[in-house]
C-alpha cells in the first residue's frame, strides 16, 4: 500500500512539473471558463473545443499548487474524445472519490492517483477545481466558477 501511494506519489509530482494540455486552445470555436479556489489560491483557464456531443480537445492554463495542476492535467488526459454523459460519469465518480475516499463501478484510470486526497480535507478543493472549471466551460459559463 505504500508502495501504490509512493508510485501515485510520483505521477501527481510528474504531471505538476510536466503538466499535459497546458495551453491556450486556439480555435474559432473554442470555449473557455475561469476557476478560481479561494482556499488555497489556485487559478485555472480550461479550454474546450466540441464537436457536437464529444469532447474534441480540452486543454488549461493557470497557476496555483500541485495537486490543482497535477488534476487538471490528469483530467484533460482522460477526457479527450468522451461524450458530455461520459465526462458526467467520470466527474461524478472523481469528485466522489477525492471527498469520500469511495470508489464506485465507474473505471477512473489514473485520476485514481488523486485518491488519496480524501485524506486532507483542505486539498480535496484543489483537486475538484479543473472539474468545476470544465463544467464552466462546457455550460459556456461566464461566471469564475469556484469551489466554494
Ligand atoms: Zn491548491
Amino acid at each position: 500500500m505504500s508502495d501504490l501511494r509512493e508510485l501515485y506519489q510520483e505521477v501527481i509530482l510528474d504531471h505538476n512539473k510536466s503538466p499535459r494540455n497546458c495551453r491556450v486552445l486556439d480555435e474559432p470555436d473554442a470555449r473557455h471558463a475561469e476557476g478560481y479556489n479561494p482556499l488555497c489560491g489556485d487559478r485555472l483557464t480550461v479550454y474546450v473545443g466540441t464537436d457536437g456531443d464529444v469532447l474534441r480537445d480540452v486543454s488549461f492554463t493557470g497557476e496555483g499548487c500541485a495537486i490543482s495542476q497535477a488534476s487538471a492535467s490528469l483530467m484533460t488526459e482522460a477526457l479527450k474524445g468522451l461524450t458530455r454523459a461520459e465526462i458526467e460519469k467520470l466527474k461524478d465518480a472523481f469528485i466522489k472519490l477525492v471527498t469520500t475516499g469511495e470508489t464506485t463501478n465507474v473505471d477512473l484510470g489514473k485520476l485514481r492517483v488523486l485518491g488519496g486526497v480524501h485524506d486532507f480535507p483542505m486539498r480535496v478543493k484543489c483537486a475538484t477545481l479543473a472539474w468545476h472549471t470544465l463544467n464552466a466551460a462546457l455550460n459556456n459559463d461566464r461566471n469564475t466558477a469556484t469551489t466554494e
